[in-house]
């Protein structure tokens, strides 16, 4: 990577999975793409729909597989395990759902030593720490999808708050944990370059601390609002994965904040959580600690703390 033949594996066919490949094809971002599900007939039905578009798509080949069919690819993208119920935290899904990752991780690393893992499975930080424990595969090649979504949520409805402006105008990271615990970097927000007070003077807008708190909320609840209303989220989630594939196999050194291992950042260590992070070819080139204000690094630690114990409740699966 980067180059022109990339072969892309995506573990679990579901309504995640799925929305992935679609994403996947009508970017043409992969040149053979394998889905495996334990429901088989499932992946078959997926790869014969999505790839009844070939003649009006770029990718070469999409099939259902098992896993000696994933053989050499490039990036594996785990999305396997049971849907988040109305109510259920995503914490609460990560019993059901840390053997399902292990088992998969280590199938899919047994035939591709050498492909990055990407995790978007929930709760996707404990996740991305099983499917690294499960492989021994290194840090830098076994990330998750972490609060990419949740900060493009946050960026679309800081946009809608300041007038209705284009939120790709709008830079902002919301970090720590994919779920309860997430924060808005308030202080990393840039609207065209201008901090987000300024960017409120410019625009005639008053920008206070309830109307933060109003985005803030938005975005965290935005998952269970939509699963309240049709019982799962996909559509999002496909295209930032999309996003994120295309930043690593086209070697772009693009910063997003998926969920990655910390070692020492902010007192943090070895603990999955999403600081923003420079993605290229081998997967993360760099964790960045960009300056954060004191209240948000207490907030980052807090979230370490409810994924650490998140982590030690699954540890004996993996050791
Ligand atoms: P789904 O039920 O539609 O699909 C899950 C698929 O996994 C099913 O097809 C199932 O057969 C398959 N599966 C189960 N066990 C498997 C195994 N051992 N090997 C291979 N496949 C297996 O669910 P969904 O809506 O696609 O959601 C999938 C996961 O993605 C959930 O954990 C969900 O919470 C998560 N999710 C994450 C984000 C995020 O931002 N990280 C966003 C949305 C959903």
């Amino acid at each position: 990577m980067p180059q022109t033949s990339i072969k892309l594996t995506i573990v679990g066919a579901g309504f995640v999975g799925s929305a992935i490949a679609y994403s996947l094809v009508m970017k043409g971002d992969a040149s053979d793409l394998v889905l495996v599900d334990v429901d088989h007939a499932r992946a078959e039905g997926e790869a014969m729909d999505i790839s009844h578009g070939a003649p009006f798509a770029k990718v070469a080949s999409i099939h259902a597989g098992d896993y000696p069919d994933t053989a050499g690819s490039d990036l594996v993208v785990i999305t396997g395990g049971a849907n988040q119920r109305p109510g259920e935290s995503r914490l609460d899904l990560m019993a059901r759902n840390a053997a399902i990752v292990r088992d998969a991780a280590r199938q899919a690393a047994e035939h591709s030593p050498d492909a990055i893992l990407l995790v978007v499975t929930n709760p996707v930080d404990v996740m991305s720490f099983v499917a690294q424990r499960a492989t021994g595969l290194p840090a830098s090649h076994v990330i998750g999808s972490g609060t990419v979504l949740d900060s493009s949520r946050f960026r679309y409805l800081l946009a809608q708050e300041l007038g209705g402006l284009d939120p790709r105008c709008i830079q902002g990271h919301i970090l720590g944990e994919h779920g309860d615990s997430e924060f808005p970097a308030w202080s990393l927000v840039s609207v065209a370059g201008m901090g987000l007070d300024e960017a409120a003077r410019v625009l005639d807008l008053t920008f206070d601390p309830d109307r933060r708190d109003r985005v803030a909320r938005r975005t965290r609840d935005a998952a269970h609002e939509i699963i309240t209303r049709k019982q799962a989220t996909y559509y999002g989630i496909g295209m930032i994965t999309r996003r994120i594939i295309e930043a690593i196999v086209r070697d772009e050194r693009a910063i997003m904040p998926v969920s990655v291992r910390l070692s020492g950042q902010y007192g943090i260590d070895d603990v999955y959580l999403s600081l923003p992070v420079i993605l290229g070819e081998h997967g993360v080139e760099q964790v960045l600690a960009p300056g954060l204000a004191a209240e948000e690094v207490a907030l980052l630690q807090h979230s370490a703390d409810v994924l650490r114990a998140g982590q030690d409740s699954v540890r004996h699966t993996v050791e």
